[in-house]
């Protein structure tokens, strides 16, 4: 993946970083997503695959701002095949997407159906059974804040 495609992504208006609207963050995820030593390709092929589908997201965690993940496997954030973030209704940060609308439902089907994906994760509020039968097969419940979790094989 080339680094135009990584500025294409996160210049799309599809995903919003969440550490920039915290005056407290220090932003590290539009960079995670610029770099492949904190981003694998195929997380960016994958990411790309799932905002062609028109979805919006917001990102809560990439890499150097999640916990050190490793010991639970390879395909983890500290490896980059992994980040966490919240359905939009459009390109407004903090317009999350309910859990229970069926667009919710609809974008962990799509997803699963993206190139290189591998699994997802529901924690919190996104944990509703309808939300776990979209998901698929490769369904897990995480830990943590309200947020969907996806990780890449590679
Ligand atoms: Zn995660």
């Amino acid at each position: 993946m080339s680094a135009e495609a990584r500025q294409t992504l996160v210049d799309s208006g599809h995903l919003i970083f969440q550490d920039e609207h915290d005056d407290t963050a220090d932003p590290t995820q539009r960079a995670d997503f610029l770099d492949p030593r904190y981003t694998n390709t195929n997380l960016i092929a994958f990411t790309a695959a799932l905002i062609a589908k028109g979805y919006h997201v917001e990102i809560t965690a990439v890499n150097r701002d999640h916990s050190d993940d490793s010991a639970l496997g390879y395909h983890c954030h500290h490896n980059g095949f992994a980040w966490d973030g919240w359905p939009l209704t459009g390109p407004i940060p903090g317009e999350y997407l309910d859990q229970s609308d069926p667009v919710f439902a609809r974008f962990l089907g799509d997803a699963t159906s993206c190139a290189f994906y591998l699994k997802t994760g529901l924690a919190g509020e996104a944990a509703t059974p309808e939300n776990f039968a979209a998901a698929g097969a490769a369904v897990f419940h995480d830990d943590g804040a309200d947020h969907v979790h996806f990780e890449v094989n590679g």
